[in-house]
């Protein structure tokens, strides 16, 4: 939206702007402040009544919260190949509404998938024009790619997504614990980092499989046990290796004892987990509503109490989204072949905020688990706080309102959700990136996003 004369490049004023609010979230904490912006970068965080210097256009929050843009690292945009799915567009159209200004794709869904340097030029080529927030690029681990974690690595991917049981697409199989300890060892010789699907295969095909649209049978399907065996298995692996590992959306509470003592001990492992096992609960799930069927599955109410726990405790590093839309002919009323995945790109700030105002935590620690430490993980320093230098990405946030998920207004592909018709606190007003805002009140600039590598 480039209706002012800054962002279209006037001279030496070019982007600067001064961004004022009453709730400035700061890594020292929540104040008045005047953000001053010049270049897209965060100029300094001056005092609230700060003067604006001349020239200098001046937005006024009043009493809505300026958080750092959220980093969501965990998102399936599945373009190209898979765009009746999802695609760069909408996904980051999404992403944008709901406060993200960097996410990172998944090297699955799409068609190819990442797992080849040649494969991330196809999937930045495609990307390069639609994206509305930055966007970085996970690779794929698989059996027979050892050679390409490398020159992937150097092409600038963020590090190497594995699964160790099916991924529910073909051209992504699962490592075994020798593949899974190949790639391993390959990716901590250039001290790459491996994420990690964490099920274990054995365990899920010696659970009862029962098809059909009851949730308890599904959640019987993929049982506790084979997350927290894969969990250990992987501890075991990076303590042996001195490998970064990270695991994806934990579910299981039971790992949790594992994960502290492993960082106790020194294994660098860190942990996400996100906004549907924190804020829904498996017995609340309705028969037949495959649009909270993901894996590892939603659990109890209890297993969620534990989760949180974990998230305060710091055994959980951080939230994100794990996006994974389908169209919704593929979201069947049986939960055996429904396809898993939950949408949720636009609504993870407002849910997890209402489920963390509910249980005594603040918006501080919000930023913390969405912004700041998913920014850490990736190494984007550049990203996940407002402080001088950082590039000027925002959400602002009116955390006191209410709305109602309406599927009619989320903007990624398929409206298929399983927050419909819940209320949630914290209304996302206007998103910036680099200094220039991207979307306020539903209507979007053109894409200025840019496409980011590894330390870039
Ligand atoms: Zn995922």
């Amino acid at each position: 939206m480039s209706d002012d004369g800054w962002s279209e490049g006037q001279g030496e004023g070019r982007g600067e702007l001064v961004l004022r609010s009453t709730r400035v979230i700061t890594p020292e904490g929540t104040r008045a402040a005047s953000v001053a912006v010049a270049a897209g970068k965060i100029a300094g965080v001056l005092p609230y009544d700060a003067e604006v210097p001349p020239g200098a256009r001046l937005e006024d929050f009043g009493d809505d919260v300026l958080l750092p843009g959220l980093v969501d690292t965990h998102v399936h945009v599945n373009d190209p190949g898979r765009t009746e799915w999802e695609g760069f567009w909408t996904a980051t159209r999404a992403a944008a509404a709901g406060g993200i200004t960097t996410l990172i794709d998944m090297p699955l869904n799409s068609l190819p998938p990442t797992t080849t340097v040649d494969h991330l030029r196809t999937k930045k080529d495609v990307a390069r024009s639609k994206a509305h927030i930055d966007v970085g690029f996970w690779g794929g681990a698989l059996p027979d790619n050892v050679k390409d974690l490398r020159p992937l690595h150097d092409a600038g991917v963020f590090g190497f997504k594995a699964f160790l049981s099916p991924s529910g697409v073909d051209e992504f199989p699962e490592l075994d614990q020798e593949q899974l300890a190949r790639s391993l060892a390959e990716i901590a010789g250039f001290d790459g980092l491996l994420i990690v699907h964490a099920e274990d295969p054995h365990q899920l095909a010696a659970a009862p499989q029962r098809s059909g649209g009851n949730y308890a049978d599904f959640l019987a399907s993929r049982p506790r046990d084979a997350e927290n065996t894969a969990i250990a298995q992987l501890i075991a692996q990076a303590g042996r290796l001195h490998a970064r590992v990270h695991v994806l959306h934990l579910s299981s509470s039971d790992a949790l004892p594992l994960i502290a003592a492993a960082k106790r001990e020194g294994v660098r492992l860190t942990v996400e987990s996100c906004p549907h096992y924190l804020t829904l609960t498996a017995e609340e799930v309705p028969d037949g509503a495959s649009e909270f069927k993901c894996c590892p599955p939603i659990r109890e109410a209890a297993n969620q109490d534990a989760l949180w726990q974990g998230l305060i405790d710091g055994t959980i590093d951080c939230i994100v989204s794990d996006h994974s839309p389908s169209t919704a002919d593929l979201k069947t009323a049986d939960f055996a072949t429904a396809w898993g995945g939950i949408s949720s790109l636009q609504l993870g700030l407002s849910a997890i905020w209402t489920e963390a105002r509910r249980r005594g935590r603040s918006l501080e620690d919000v930023v913390r688990w969405m912004s700041a430490r998913p920014a850490e993980l990736a190494g984007l320093s550049q990203k996940g706080a407002i402080e001088a230098g950082r590039d000027a990405d925002f959400a602002v946030l009116a955390p006191e309102e209410t709305f109602t998920v309406d599927p009619a207004a989320l903007h990624h592909r398929n409206r298929v959700t399983a927050y419909a018709g819940r209320t949630l606190h914290g209304v996302v007003k206007s998103t910036w990136l680099r200094g220039e805002r991207i979307v306020a009140d539903g209507e979007f600039g053109e894409p200025t996003g840019r496409l980011l590598e590894r330390n870039s």
